[in-house]
């Protein structure tokens, strides 16, 4: 089968000709029909981040089509559509028990620690698959489980609760999913802090109240529409140590600071005023879980997550579009969202 694999960092990815997996009994083969390239795919291309194996099919965000099952598997047909969860985990350790797997020791990325979906097909333990409805496109179901799907666990993790209000700083991928899931949480009013016009656009096009940084003070910005409360539940999605700064600024007396953009500096916060004063939390949030997924996906197959508007370019499986893609996002010349459809 053609896959586009990693073979040395810091070099192209290649097109190599390679044999389609075996699966073990408690795993599925994927026709692959969509792979999401994503900005980790640029920071694993460049050697940034320590990779499972070389060479290695990157693409963790991937949708496709039952073809093969393993003598165990009960729950997943042949010929079902599915989108895959991106961790696999033991599922047996005192942590995956717990319902926390990602803490799970054993824990492996697709497309980072094990072949991924730049491929015609990936075998994945059953339990990763998620039945994915007719009613959205494959290209939509391989970007909900990276983007979407962290923007869902930053909103379980910060107890969005209706009635209260949310600021969301950094209106990219997960920021736009983060406004709607808000939405959906029942927050009754959603702040989306950005410096980009078009952004900020969208979210309002979103029910966002849209906050222009770049020509005002966001904190500022947002006490005044508060009343000077202060937001219930901050979502940084950006990873800078400011916006992070101000995230936390932005909660009120018991608010929720949550931490999502990766950002390697520290930061600097007076524990009085910002933290005990306001029996104030500051959460960390990564990456998602299984269990969120299904959720995930049917407020997708509702249209309450629109994602009509999140792929906005299709590429074949092919190493020259697929390295121009990540050079892209390396140099960000261009915030599209693009998915490999082999
Ligand atoms: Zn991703
Ligand atoms: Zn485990």
């Amino acid at each position: 089968m053609k896959s586009v694999r990693m073979v040395e960092a810091n070099k192209p990815l290649e097109l190599q000709d390679v044999p389609i997996p075996n699966i073990g009994e408690k795993d599925i083969l994927v026709r692959v029909r969509a792979a999401g390239i994503c900005h980790s795919d640029a920071h694993y291309r460049a050697g940034r981040s320590a990779m499972g194996m070389l060479p290695i099919t990157l693409g963790h965000e991937v949708a496709g089509v039952v073809e093969k099952v393993g003598t165990q598997v009960t729950n997943i047909k042949v010929g079902e559509r599915v989108c895959l969860h991106y961790n696999l985990t033991c599922g047996d350790c005192y942590y995956c028990h717990a319902g926390n797997e990602q803490f799970c020791g054993q824990v492996k990325m697709i497309g980072h620690h094990v072949d991924g979906g730049y491929a015609e097909y990936i075998a994945v333990p059953a339990r990763n698959a998620i039945s994915l409805p007719d009613e959205i496109p494959f290209e939509a179901g391989a970007t909900l489980m990276c983007a979407s799907a962290t923007a869902m666990h930053a909103l379980h993790k910060g107890r969005v609760k209706a009635g209260e209000t949310v600021a969301v700083f950094g209106v990219g991928g997960l920021g736009l999913s983060a406004i709607q899931l808000a939405k959906a949480s029942g927050a009754v009013e959603v702040y989306a802090v950005d410096i980009k016009q078009d952004k900020l656009e969208l979210a309002s096009e979103y029910h966002a109240i849209p906050i222009d940084a770049s020509r005002m003070d966001a904190v500022a910005e947002i006490r005044k529409l508060t009343k000077g409360k202060g937001v219930d539940v901050a979502l940084e999605m950006i990873g800078m140590s400011k916006t992070m700064e101000q995230a936390i600024d932005s909660v009120g007396n018991l608010g929720r600071a949550v931490m999502v953009g990766l950002n390697q500096q520290s930061i600097s916060i007076n524990t009085y005023m910002q933290v005990l004063g306001k029996e104030a939390e500051i959460i960390g949030s990564n990456d998602h879980l299984l269990q969120e997924l299904p959720g995930l996906v049917e407020l997708a197959r509702r249209n309450i997550l629109d994602t009509s508007r999140v792929v906005s370019q299709v590429i074949p499986l092919d190493a020259s579009p697929i390295n121009q893609r990540l050079d892209d996002l390396e140099h960000f010349t261009h915030d599209i969202r693009t998915v490999i459809v082999p």
